[in-house]
């Protein structure tokens, strides 16, 4: 077996053993450890948390500035998608050729945006205090895609159409946020693929790299690739016939006691406004696909972009103009306009939409019992949704937390007129009335719950409540009498309540 299919099958191993985590987290609960991802820098940094994330991300990183990227080579599962599709379309007789553009200045932009969300996370929490739950961790965050349709797009964009469009390896070389951060790594590493002996040129190693890089040359200049984007896959020292490659240690090419070297290739397939056009689009639709489908999707947008603005390009260089000339090529470009509108209108009404996600950022906030920051985000999401009630009914819960009940029945006023027959807004008004010591409307108010819903225990109890409260027994207890299952329980309610230093709330 050649090393290719080695590597092939380590990576559809590594895509097993996710799956076997997924089914053991979700069918049998077995949630010892949680995600093995790179954004542990996040959890790691951003909260301190050093959970299993953190230490797969320590761990990544000290092989990678040891070894280089060997884990692009043989541990990413993304990986397998990418190096699937190729073979795919190899088998399909379509050869894509690499593409290599400025526009995979992408990638820095979303590590950027990875690396703020850390500083995001001390603005919100504070300096991180190191702890470690390796248990702790989800083993998908919120915003990973477990829509079905989401990650059929995925796998379809960013592998199969962005391969197609851009060449092996499109996805690492334009949009993955950690090509950039393992790059950095990899400038540091000792084993690199070396030249050990004579080498006649044939180019057959730059031809078989999988990244695109000019491997002939690169030994020609320093007896070693030193590119960073070499993520260590052994294809060029498999293709060469001369045994001039090997992968092994050595001092010489630490590229790091010269300069680091970045991923933005020196020369562009692409004029200069191509390579802008491309980032725009990318960027553009990154940034309304982050905001309408999910921080994850960030990557899915960034493909498509980039797909679309290949198609552009393509059409302006007339490259494709046979697309309107040719029944074949008509139908491709169909197919392809036809997935990217069905998966975009699927996602579109599918996911989370930014008003619900910023109303669970303000839930999270509410479960720490930092209301404060609660009732931040809350009110932000109100300035952008104001016609969102059931942010607002949060905002009012948090604020009858903190004891400002003025605001708190502001806030289930404005909800009782826009909704006057919801039953439970009138309950939870004549709660903050009740907390505020103002009887008489609560009562009124907890009447009006019965009145529209007469099932409605909590109302009930609630009414009971406030009579006990204002001192009247006699007629506290037909209300209380709908909550409780007998007489002695009841009794036992009223005198606990009336007994000292007893503190009741509604
Ligand atoms: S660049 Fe990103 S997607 Fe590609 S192999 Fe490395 S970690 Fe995986
Ligand atoms: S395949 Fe071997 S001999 Fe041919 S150019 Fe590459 S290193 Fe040189
Ligand atoms: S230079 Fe060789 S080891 Fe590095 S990515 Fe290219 S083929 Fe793989």
């Amino acid at each position: 077996m050649n090393i290719n299919k080695k590597r092939f099958l380590v990576l559809f191993l590594i895509n097993i053993l996710i799956v076997v985590h997924v089914v053991l987290w979700y069918k049998f609960g077995y949630q010892r450890i949680g995600s093995l991802s790179l954004n542990g820098i996040v959890s790691l940094f951003g909260i301190g948390l050093l959970n299993s994330a953190a230490a797969f991300f320590i761990f990544v990183t000290i092989m990678t500035a040891f070894f280089g990227r060997l884990f692009c080579g043989w541990g990413c599962h993304f990986a397998f998608f990418q190096e699937c599709a190729l073979k795919i379309l190899n088998k399909l007789g379509i050869h894509p050729h690499i593409i290599h553009s400025k526009a995979n200045v992408i990638q820095y932009v979303f590590l950027l945006k990875t690396l703020t969300a850390i500083g995001e996370f001390w603005l919100i929490y504070g300096i991180p205090h190191f702890h470690i739950g390796f248990g702790d961790s989800q083993v998908m965050t919120v915003d990973l895609p477990r829509n079905p349709i989401i990650i059929a797009s995925f796998i379809t964009f960013d592998a199969f159409l962005f391969i197609y469009l851009l060449g092996s390896r499109a996805f690492c070389r334009y949009v993955c946020p950690w090509a950039p951060m393992l790059a950095i790594f990899d400038n540091m590493s000792f084993w690199r693929i070396r030249k050990i002996n004579a080498c006649k040129g044939c180019m057959s190693c730059t031809k078989s790299c999988t990244m695109g890089i000019q491997v002939h040359q690169e030994i020609a200049q320093h007896n070693a690739v030193v590119n960073p984007n070499c993520i260590r896959c052994l294809a060029c020292k498999n293709a060469c016939q001369n045994n001039t490659l090997s992968y092994r240690w050595g001092l010489n090419a630490i590229s790091i006691t010269r300069r680091i070297k970045w991923l933005v290739p020196r020369h562009s397939d692409y004029s200069w406004y191509c390579d802008f056009l491309l980032i725009f689009c990318g960027l553009i639709t990154a940034y309304y696909t982050q905001k309408w489908l999910g921080s994850f999707q960030t990557f899915l947008g960034a493909a498509w972009g980039l797909c679309f603005g290949i198609f552009i390009i393509n059409i302006l260089a007339k490259r494709y103009v046979p697309i309107s000339e040719t029944a074949q090529q008509k139908r491709r470009l169909l197919t392809v306009g036809l997935i990217t509108l069905s998966s975009l209108g699927w996602c579109w009404v599918t996911t989370t939409s930014y008003d619900t996600r910023l109303l669970l950022r303000g839930n999270r906030f509410f479960d720490l019992m930092d209301y404060d920051k609660a009732i931040a985000t809350y009110n932000q999401a109100i300035n952008e949704f104001p016609l969102n009630h059931e942010i607002r009914a949060a905002l009012a819960l948090a604020y009858k937390q903190t004891g400002d009940y003025c605001r708190a029945a502001t806030e289930y006023k404005y909800l009782i007129n826009s909704n006057p027959d919801n039953a439970a807004l009138h309950n939870n008004l004549g709660t903050v009335y009740y907390r505020n010591e103002q009887y008489d409307f609560a009562i009124e108010e907890y009447r009006k719950a019965i009145q529209l819903d007469d099932h409605l225990a909590a109302a009930y109890g609630n009414l009971g409540l406030v009579f006990l409260k204002k001192g009247n027994v006699k007629e506290a207890i037909p209300f209380l009498r709908k909550v409780f299952q007998n007489e002695e329980d009841m009794l036992n309610y009223i005198l606990l309540l009336y007994s000292p230093n007893h503190e009741q709330t509604g």
